[in-house]
């Protein structure tokens, strides 16, 4: 390496330094000392940093680049340099550019030159998003073959499957050819934004999740909220299918997908449902539930109190085989109702869902926790890739074509590197234990990249975990004693 030629003979040269020294890297060179070693967490042979950022590598240099042989840099290395970026919680592009030289983030994230922040721009404006759609579903396979994924079955070996749109660019000056707009109708004043239609796999006691590839809202999706998002899911929906043929999915949608086309659609690629109704939505299945009322058994009724606050009374009701609307009396749905009346008796939560999950008495409360943890793509999806580092809002440049969305898909990629290894890494596992939170995790392993020279993740966790700074070599350059990094 060091050559910067984007040669053939670079690409070769670059695949037998990282092929000879992968396994050196990530399993052999260990700082640990023998008394050590036997305690230390292990990683996962496919589930770690180290295993799963050679896999994004391999794909990325899958995607036909018109540089190869330019002598410019590779396309590999720009879509390499982004997902470090995100995965280094970096806060733009620029700040990223510090690390150009930096030889532990080009040995741990595979990158052979880093292009400059113009020419990153450049190289990934024009490339197609889609083209970074197969890193997700790799990294999912490793989570099924590794049984990672075990702990988010729901429900008779069904997976909870949370989709929704979010907004993460908007501005009055920067706009590119895939901008949405929207005109504020008293000045005209015209906004351009960017959105996304996500998915990602909740379970009611798992505070991680896992993403899947997000589906750009295009503008011919429409002008309301809820066409775009009926849309987007035509394009979304059987591309999970197709990269997950026997996966098993509950999705779990908001108002915008209770209509008779989307559940078709749902039955179609042979997903489960569980969607919220509203009664202003669904005036003639309420009606029907008011009525169903009426007839002996029809209704089940399941209460109970709260058992954290015993004050806190619960209510389930829920009937089968109802006609979704009037005008699609052959979509047929069981409707499932929850009330919770607070210590006062006055009602302080009210929601009802329709599925196709056969509800009894023994799955109800099973099922409402399943329906309610919807929000985890909310609270746990996308304010963590606001709050946590990932900075989603920020503009990291735009581009005329797809820079924003290429950017959007990596962030969401290194989101999702990171969620694996939380959920299966048990030496990142002690990593976060021990530092208690992940901001201090980012800025912690940010701090000894500058400072002290990495073979592997894997080595770098170690030696956060046992404070080993101290008996690495230092980085050329760096002013810092050993002895001043926490
Ligand atoms: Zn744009």
């Amino acid at each position: 390496m060091g050559v910067l030629k984007s040669s053939r003979g670079t690409r070769v040269r670059y695949r037998r330094v990282v092929t000879a020294t992968l396994r050196q890297e990530w399993e052999s060179v260990r700082m640990l000392p023998p008394s050590l070693r036997a305690q230390c967490p292990n990683t996962r042979k496919h589930l770690s940093f180290d295993p799963l950022v050679h896999q994004i590598r391999q794909r990325a240099e899958q995607i036909p680049d018109s540089h190869v042989g330019s002598g410019d840099y590779l396309l590999a290395d720009a879509i390499m340099a982004g997902f470090a970026m995100f995965s280094l919680k970096d806060p733009s592009l620029l700040a990223f550019q510090d690390r150009r030289k930096d030889e532990n983030m080009k040995r741990l994230y595979r990158v052979a030159e880093v292009p400059s922040d113009t020419r990153t721009r450049e190289l990934l404006d024009p490339l197609d998003p889609d083209r970074l759609r197969p890193m997700f579903p790799d990294v999912l396979r490793q989570l099924q073959r590794g049984k990672g994924l075990e702990a988010f079955v729901f429900h008779e070996g069904y997976y909870l499957l949370s989709v929704d749109a979010t907004e993460y660019f908007s501005s009055q000056k920067i706009s590119c050819s895939s901008c949405l707009r929207r005109t504020t109708k008293s000045t005209g004043a015209v906004t351009f934004f960017h959105q996304v239609l996500a998915a990602v796999l909740v379970h009611p006691d798992r505070k991680e999740v896992i993403p899947f590839a997000p589906e750009p809202i295009i503008k011919q999706d429409g002008d309301n909220k809820n066409d775009c998002e009926r849309n987007a899911a035509k394009r979304l929906l059987p591309r999970i299918r197709e990269d997950h043929p026997s996966l098993k999915l509950i999705v779990i949608e908001d108002g915008w997908a209770s209509n008779a086309p989307h559940i078709r659609l749902l039955q179609e690629l042979d997903f489960r449902f569980l969607l919220v109704v509203h009664p202003e939505d669904h005036e003639h299945l309420f009606e029907a539930v008011s009525k169903a009322h009426d007839e002996d058994g029809r209704v089940t009724l399941v209460c109970w109190n709260d058992e954290r606050d015993p004050e806190v009374r619960c209510e389930i009701r829920f009937v089968h085989d109802l006609p979704l609307n009037k005008s699609n009396p052959d979509v047929r749905v069981n409707f499932l109702h929850y009330v919770e009346y607070g210590p006062d008796g006055e009602i302080r939560r009210i929601m009802s869902w329709v599925t196709d999950l056969i509800i009894t008495k023994e799955n109800a409360r099973w099922l409402v926790r399943g329906a309610r943890a919807r929000w985890k793509i909310e609270n746990e999806t996308f304010n963590t890739l606001q709050n946590q580092g990932y900075h989603f809002e920020h503009n990291y440049g735009h581009g005329e074509q797809h820079l924003s969305v290429v950017f959007a898909m990596l962030m969401v990629l290194a989101f999702l590197v990171d969620q694996t290894q939380q959920i299966c890494c048990p030496l990142f596992q002690a990593v976060h234990k021990k530092l208690g939170s992940k901001r201090v995790l980012w800025e912690r392993l940010r701090s000894h990249f500058y400072h002290f020279v990495f073979r592997s993740m894997r080595q770098l966790y170690e030696v956060v975990l046992y404070d080993l700074a101290k008996e690495l070599p230092l980085f050329p350059g760096s002013l810092v004693s050993p002895q001043c990094v926490p």
